[in-house]
């Protein structure tokens, strides 16, 4: 076998389509987000950030790296060991009351990412759990997918954000099968959120367990950044709530929060979060004081909103066409491989604003966009230059506007 000329076939086939990931190089600057460094070769120069997920720029809070640095100074870099085997540090089990709170669960458990979190939860429930069928909504992250597939439970998925499909789905099923229903709440590539209630109700109905990923919407949503649940008063009818430390609290690692019985249950039995390295002291550190300063502060949750209406309203005067979505996400529709990675080539070139194309397979094919995430950072002269940059491209590229 030549395997060299088998990975060549397979990475031109990528470029072929113009999906091949170029990954852009940057340094992000302590207290000037979303300004980063952009490194090209030879050349540095200064972007603007449109599509980070730190999305309130807690990663660079004067809170956030303070207590960071003392984590540093007092244990030094690494967690030691596995959480069983010496690494269980003291702000560990701090940080897992503190989110266990903020979704007022019985307990939580930290994983080294959100991703591990999806994948090891929903891979030892599925595998542990007789008789067991999982529901998947249709736009679930890879996270839960690979988790789902690892587990070998019998697995169906529902059509994206329909209770009426899952109900449908549910009733062909016993009371003899053990049913989990995994969905998200805001989904990050169209930023559409899930109707939690009413799925709630058909999961209650059939007796299902509930796992909802809340990533993209933990420390921006409820009135104490507990997600969406927390701001339609749901918390206490979801099994089990996940999300990560590395988007909206701007650090690293994932969570699960569930009863305690839960949580000891996939302490006690998933690999993904027994046979690796606890999170580094200093992680968990910089995670409490961003989840206890996002569960009091209300100023970076609403001027994020601000932000997303004004670059949204912006848009929409210029015909520059968005998909419609009630949260943060901002998707600028291009609907087209080429020209997206081509405008995305010189936004960042030419204009200095630095928005990553997001192609097949992230998203259905002709349906390629631009998905922007403002935050509370952004300026208005930000904004400006943005929108007047992707008119000029929408006209270059000959692309069409809609009608305000
Ligand atoms: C990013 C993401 C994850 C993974 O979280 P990480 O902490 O980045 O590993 C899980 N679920 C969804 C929906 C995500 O978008």
């Amino acid at each position: 076998m030549n395997f060299e000329a088998l990975f060549t076939a397979k990475l031109n086939g990528l470029h072929e389509e113009h999906r091949y990931r170029v990954f852009t190089e940057l340094e992000r600057r302590a207290g000037s987000f979303p300004r980063a460094k952009r490194y090209a070769g030879e050349n540095v120069s200064d972007v603007t950030v449109w599509c980070s997920n730190d999305y309130l720029g807690m990663g660079q809070h004067p809170k956030v790296i303070e207590a960071m640095h003392g984590a540093l100074d007092l244990c030094g870099a690494g967690a030691g060991g596995t959480r069983n085997i010496s690494g269980t540090n003291h702000n560990h089990v701090i940080l897992e009351r503190e989110l266990a709170d903020l979704h007022a669960k019985e307990a939580a458990l930290l994983f080294t990412s959100g991703y591990v979190s999806n994948w090891a939860t929903l891979g030892t429930l599925g595998a542990n759990i007789p008789n067991c069928v999982i529901l998947s909504d249709e736009g679930n992250h890879a996270s839960m997918i690979e988790g789902i597939r690892h587990s070998r439970a019998e697995k169906r998925i529902f059509k994206h954000n329909d209770p009426a499909d899952l109900d449908r789905i549910l009733s062909e099923y016993g009371p003899e099968r053990s049913k989990i229903v995994a969905f998200e709440s805001v989904y990050s590539m169209d930023g559409d959120i899930a109707p939690i209630g009413e799925i709630l109700a058909v999961a209650e109905k059939h007796r299902a367990m509930t796992y909802l990923d809340e990533v993209h919407a933990v420390g921006l949503y409820g009135p104490r950044g507990g997600g969406i649940a927390e701001r339609e008063g749901l918390m206490d009818r979801i099994t089990v709530i996940e999300g990560t430390l590395g988007k909206a609290f701007g650090i690293a690692g994932g969570y699960i929060a569930a009863s305690t019985n839960f949580v000891d249950f996939i302490r006690s039995f998933a690999s993904g979060f027994i046979f690796t390295t606890a999170l580094p002291p200093v992680v968990t550190a910089g995670a409490i004081a961003s989840i206890r300063h996002l569960k009091v502060s209300q100023f970076e949750r609403a001027r994020h909103q601000e932000r997303v209406r004004k670059l949204r309203s912006r848009l929409e005067a210029k015909g520059i066409p968005t998909l419609p979505s009630p949260s943060h996400i901002v998707p600028v529709m291009v609907c087209d491989a080429a020209k997206c990675k081509w405008i995305s080539d010189i936004l960042l070139d030419r204009y200095g604003i630095y928005i990553q194309p997001i192609n097949y397979p992230t998203v259905p094919r002709k349906t390629e966009r631009l998905r922007i995430t403002p935050s509370p950072l952004h300026t208005d002269a930000d904004i400006d230059h943005l929108v007047h940059a992707l008119s000029e491209l929408w006209s270059q590229c000959a692309l069409t506007r809609a009608v305000a």
